[in-house]
This record gives C-alpha cells, sequence and structure tokens, in this order.
C-alpha cells in the first residue's frame, strides 16, 4: 500500500532524511522506532506531505496504493494538490501526536467528528445533520468515549487527555483511511492509558483491515503491536525484522543498545 524509495528530505538545506526505502503491505502493521531525533516525524511528514517550516524532499520517491490498479497508483512526490487533499482525506489519515494542538479548543467535540466525516465523503450525496450526528456519535463511542450522545456538544477542555487522543483516532477514522498513521499517539499519557488506547487502536484498525504505521520511541510497545518493526537513527533506516528477530537477535549495534535500555 506504500512504497517509500530512496527518499531524502532536508531542511534548509541539511538533510535530516538519508535516502531511506521501505513499503509496507496491504493490511500490515509496521512501527517505526528511533530515538528523538532520529527523523521518525520527518519521514510520516513527507507521507504526508505536510513537512513543516524549510523541510524539502530532495529525492525519492512516494507511492501510495501501489501493488493495485495502475489508475489507483499515486505518486505523492508529484501529486497536485487537489489529490493530496484526497489523500489526505480518505487514504491516508493521522492520529498525531499532540491532541491539544490538533483540536480547535473553541468548537465542540462532536461537530469536529462530523466536519471530519463531511470532509471524507466521496461521491455520495450529502447526509443530513441528524444523519452525520449519528455517524459521528457512533465513532466516537467506538473509539472508546463513554456516553458519547451526552459529550458531542462538550469543549476539548472538558475531556481528559486520554480521552482527547481517542477523539483524534475517531476524526482519523472519518475518512476510513486505508493506511492509518499514528505518531507516538499517546506519549503524553501514563502507561495505563497509553496501553488501553494502543489495545483499542489496534482491535479498531484489525476489524477493518486498516493498514497501520505506528511511530514511537518505546520497542516494548512497538513489539507487542505490529508485524514488523523499522528501526530508525539519525535519519537513516539501520535494521528492519520482525519482533522476533529483532528484540532476540538483533543485528546491528545500535539495535542492541536499544534492546538493552527498553524496559
Ligand atoms: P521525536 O521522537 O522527538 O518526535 P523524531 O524522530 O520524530 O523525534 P524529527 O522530528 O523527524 O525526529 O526530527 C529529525 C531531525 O530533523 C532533527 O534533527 C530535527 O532537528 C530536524 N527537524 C525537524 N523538524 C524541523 C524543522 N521544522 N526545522 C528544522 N529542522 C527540523
Ligand atoms: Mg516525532
Amino acid at each position: 500500500i506504500l512504497e517509500v524509495t530512496d527518499l531524502e528530505v532536508a531542511f534548509g538545506g541539511t538533510p535530516v532524511l538519508h535516502r531511506i526505502t521501505f513499503s509496507m503491505r496491504r493490511g500490515e502493521r509496521v512501527a517505526i522506532v528511533g530515538q528523538s531525533g532520529s527523523g521518525k516525524s520527518t519521514a510520516i511528514g513527507a507521507i504526508l506531505r505536510l513537512l513543516p517550516g524549510s523541510g524539502r524532499i530532495t529525492h525519492g520517491s512516494i507511492v501510495l496504493g501501489a501493488g493495485r490498479t495502475r489508475g489507483d497508483v499515486e505518486d505523492l512526490a508529484t501529486a497536485t494538490e487537489p489529490v493530496l487533499r484526497t489523500i489526505r482525506g480518505q487514504r491516508v489519515a493521522l492520529v498525531p501526536q499532540d491532541p491539544m494542538s490538533n483540536l480547535n479548543p473553541a468548537m465542540k467535540i462532536g461537530p469536529q467528528v462530523a466536519d471530519a466525516i463531511l470532509a471524507s465523503l466521496r461521491g455520495e450525496a450529502r447526509p443530513d445533520r441528524a444523519e452525520v450526528r449519528r455517524r459521528a456519535v457512533a465513532l466516537l463511542s467506538e473509539a472508546g468515549i463513554p456516553d458519547a450522545d451526552r459529550r458531542y456538544g462538550q469543549y476539548p477542555h472538558e475531556f481528559s487527555g486520554g480521552m482527547r487522543q481517542r477523539v483524534l483516532i475517531a476524526i482519523a477514522l472519518a475518512g476510513e483511511p486505508e493506511l492509518l498513521i499514528a505518531d507516538e499517539p499517546t506519549s503524553a499519557l501514563d502507561v495505563t492509558v497509553q496501553r488501553q488506547i494502543l489495545n483499542h487502536l489496534q482491535s479498531l484498525v484489525d476489524a477493518r483491515g486498516t493498514s497501520l504505521l505506528f511511530i514511537t520511541h518505546d520497542l516494548g510497545l512497538a513489539a507487542d503491536r505490529t508485524d514488523r518493526i523499522i528501526v530508525m537513527s539519525e535519519g537513516s533506516i539501520v535494521e528492519v525484522g520482525t519482533p522476533r528477530q529483532i528484540l532476540l537477535h538483533p543485528q546491528e549495534e545500535y539495535t542492541q543498545r536499544l534492546v538493552a535500555a527498553a524496559p
């Protein structure tokens, strides 16, 4: 579903990703693991075409939907803006790192989910307000928000950190993405809540057959939840393997140190 080849990204002329190559099969769950600053967010920023500031793709290609019929293949590196919006809204969705800066503090929770549903409508006729609300409540409740019908009218500040993260999961799923990218989606939360939310996220993507690209610095979290782990350091891919291979038989010295340091 995703094929990244020789991807190089630079900020203001300084390369921070050094020709990384990896791919994901449809339905696969892949983790990118690496220490802070290793380039994880930059890699997914490039995939989503959301690189901050002076970030530019300076080499390589990103193909989404590879392996399907030719008409479905979209090369993001050459895609034009309307195509990208389609890609962002419908085929690839992001559960971002920080819920507070990714929800509108001045807007009630429910309408933010409803907007995501409306933004992701493909050719179908626009459903009426009651139907959109019904779908938004269903999504919130599926994402694990108790009493979602009542909480529809509350503001982000009335939600706990964990509940806000669940709202972002509901928003990401609104577009029925084929690929869901989660960038350290729970790093701000305590460990128990993190695990609960990640388990929940995993059951949602498994039930839908959604491909998952899970970004984390926590090797343990990655190993429990994915089919394959990509280890990154200083903008390069160091090693790729199944969780078993990485945890039990790490080949590279960097990975060995990472495994030794994992709790
Ligand atoms: P973390 O685990 O802390 O989120 P990360 O692996 O996601 O780290 P990135 O945010 O991708 O790391 O950063 C990779 C490199 O790119 C770092 O050296 C960082 O300084 C640089 N970088 C990231 N964003 C910018 C930016 N907006 N402008 C300039 N350099 C940046
Ligand atoms: Mg990051």
